[in-house]
């Protein structure tokens, strides 16, 4: 431990026990996680509850996710330093870090605005380059840096959008938690280089909405 990274004996045990002890073994994805901090990326207060083995409030009604999730869909997207990365659902930023420091380019969709400044806020915090966060509907995607090697949806979703798996690359990996607004699985969408579309089915996960056009309309609205 060091003054400048007071939480890093906390971070090499949150791989150990909540990750490599269940099963993710993806030497690159370990190497992420031990290295991006992830206590810059939850309110100042929540700081010292960062490595702990749950989500945490970020405000406005969302969450970052459970370190252990983050590091299956992660390890599921089988990114290469080459790639090109969709994420849809920045939160915190915190996932997008570790997405920069596994692929090439790392596009990041938030809806909410605030919570978007707050994760780009984050991300300079924690001298991450190499993540572009923009505000939208990411359920449509975001064509113009469109195909992408690999798409992560870190909401849950009834379906997996259409437009994700258009902009999805031959060869490309799609993870998403899909199912109703309380109960999901992880999906994963591989798309092979035929064009083929093949899916597979991990176990139960437990995310907020992803609310657009191809998710879930907002709460109160028909
Ligand atoms: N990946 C994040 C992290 O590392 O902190 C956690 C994401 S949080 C569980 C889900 C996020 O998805 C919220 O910030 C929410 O506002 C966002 N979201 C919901 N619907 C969306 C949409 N249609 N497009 C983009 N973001 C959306």
């Amino acid at each position: 431990m060091t003054d400048a990274d007071p939480y890093m004996r906390e971070r090499y045990d949150m791989v150990e026990h909540q990750i490599q002890a269940r099963g993710v073994s993806d030497p690159r994805v370990l190497a992420a996680m031990r290295k991006v901090p992830r206590h810059l990326f939850v309110p100042p207060p929540l700081a010292r509850a960062a490595y702990q083995d749950r989500p945490l409030p970020i405000g406005e009604g969302q969450t970052i996710s459970q370190p252990y999730i983050v590091a299956v869909m992660t390890e599921l997207l089988e990114l290469k330093p080459s790639d090109r990365v969709l994420e849809v659902g920045t939160g915190s930023g915190y996932q997008a870090a570790l997405l920069a420091e596994l692929a090439d380019r790392v596009i990041s969709v938030e809806r909410l605005p605030g919570v978007a400044e707050q994760a780009r806020e984050n991300l300079a915090r924690a001298g991450i380059t190499g993540v572009r966060v923009i505000v939208g509907d990411g359920t449509e995607g975001y064509l113009e840096e469109a195909p992408y090697d690999g798409i992560v949806v870190t909401a849950a979703t009834p379906a997996v959008p259409e437009p994700l798996i258009e902009q999805l690359a031959e060869g490309g990996r799609l993870v998403a938690p899909v199912g109703s607004r309380d109960m999901q699985d992880l999906v994963k969408v591989v798309k092979s280089r035929d064009g083929q579309v093949s899916r597979f089915t991990f176990g139960g996960v437990c995310f907020v909405p992803l609310i657009g056009r191809y998710g879930w309309k907002e709460e109160g609205f028909p």
